[in-house]
């Protein structure tokens, strides 16, 4: 029997990180934990530690005396201990689990050793897409998408011919305002738009989801991953969240990928690409009415999607900027201290007031990512 594969999951305490653990679960004779990495909750993630035996833990800071974690195991704080996580020689694997541009320079340690990166979080290639790409590929390194639409357009390209593919079209639930009138919107809150209706995600995803932003970001993600001008990138929404994306080829015929919204699908078939096995939970039930209804998507009611978009179009740094904004302003909604439809006046704010550049450089990027921050939050506070 073939090995184990060895991979670090930094945000292991996460809700990627928790479904990446069920497929762990289900399957220790295919992986084994080397590392993982968490924020802050130091108790979640020393039990974690314990339950897996986990050699290499990393903390944000340097956890409470009363937290233990196993006997021999290795400590790492802060941002470097993330990087020298992601680089650990030990591991075949790093799940990027992070929530946010936090993730774009574990990512990029990660590519720099050749190493095979799972990537749920998006927002490193939203913010460093061409950096990360051409880094894994002068590294030899793979990134294999975990994010579910994503993963299932990788999942309908397995095997075609090169230059077969025509577009990708992601699907969208719609969220949880998808039917709610335009009206409306200025009064919901962030316990009504934390309450998705298929997925149980992190806290900024779910206000993505509901927002929309969420798929302006996968179309960026997509860009990237699928290396497709932003023309050939399509977005429908398909409310009960069963087929994940479609992949149209330049025959005219379309590729779809189908599975219950359960995050624990992608994670594992990322995970064991390219092998498949028993999945942590039922499959589809066709003995019963399934719906696979697809219409357009509302822009007037959406204007992050369209945002989204907008950025994706300009291309150089519009869509770190989209993202920047936008990570500022729905923390500051999920504060109360903004409206539900502030956050779109943010970004819009954002991407008018800052000038496209092209750059690769690291540090241009994250220095134009602090600046975004803080034009956003003053533009918070004023209108707080
Ligand atoms: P989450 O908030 O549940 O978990 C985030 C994890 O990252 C936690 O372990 C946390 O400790 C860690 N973390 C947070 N900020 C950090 C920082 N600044 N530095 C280092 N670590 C940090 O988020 P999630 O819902 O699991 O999403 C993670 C990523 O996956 C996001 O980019 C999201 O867009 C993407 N994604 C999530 C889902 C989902 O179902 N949750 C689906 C598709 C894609
Ligand atoms: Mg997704």
């Amino acid at each position: 029997m073939s090995q184990p594969k060895k991979f670090v999951l930094l945000g292991a305490t996460g809700s990627i990180g928790e479904n990446t653990l069920r497929v762990l679960r289900k399957h220790p004779d295919k992986l084994e934990l080397v590392g993982i990495s968490a924020r802050q909750q130091a108790g979640k993630l020393a039990e974690i530690a314990h339950e897996f035996s986990v050699p290499y833990v990393c903390l944000e800071q340097p956890p409470e005396p009363d937290v233990s974690f196993p006997e021999g195991s290795e400590l790492l704080c802060g941002k470097e201990g993330i990087e020298s996580l992601a680089a650990l020689p030990e591991a075949d694997i790093v799940v990027v689990a992070i929530v946010g541009a936090a993730g774009l320079l574990p990512t990029l340690s990660a590519v720099k050793e050749g190493k095979d990166v799972v990537l749920a979080n998006k927002e490193a290639l939203v913010v460093g897409g061409e950096l990360v790409t051409q880094t894994a590929n002068q590294n030899g390194a793979r990134l294999i998408p975990a994010d579910s639409e994503h993963n299932a357009v990788f999942q309908c390209l397995q095997g075609q011919p090169e230059n077969s593919l025509d577009s990708i079209i992601l699907t969208a639930s719609g969220g949880p305002f998808r039917d709610m009138p335009i009206g409306s919107f200025k009064d919901i809150t962030p316990e009504q738009a934390l309450n998705h209706p298929n997925w149980s995600m992190g806290k900024k995803i779910t206000i993505d989801s509901a927002t929309m932003a969420n798929k302006g970001l996968e179309l960026i993600e997509a860009r990237w991953l699928f290396d497709l001008p932003p023309e050939k990138l399509e977005v429908v929404i398909h409310p009960p969240s069963l087929v994940h994306a479609i992949v149209r080829f330049i025959d005219g015929c379309c590729l779809a990928q189908l599975s219950p919204p359960s995050m624990t699908f992608a994670l594992q078939n990322a995970l064991l690409h390219p092998e498949r096995a028993p999945g942590v939970e039922s499959s589809l039930d066709f003995s019963k009415a399934l719906d696979l209804s697809f219409s357009p998507p509302c822009y007037d009611k959406f204007p992050c999607l369209r945002l989204g978009r907008d950025a994706l179009a300009q291309g150089g740094t519009a869509p770190l900027v989209f993202n920047a904004a936008n990570e500022i302003a729905v923390e500051a909604f999920l504060r109360n201290r903004i409206g539900f439809l502030q956050i779109s006046d943010i970004i819009d704010h954002s991407l008018n007031t800052n000038s496209n550049k092209q750059t690769n450089s690291i540090d241009e990027l994250l220095e134009l990512d602090a600046e975004v921050r803080q034009q956003a939050s003053a533009r918070v506070e004023q209108s707080a």
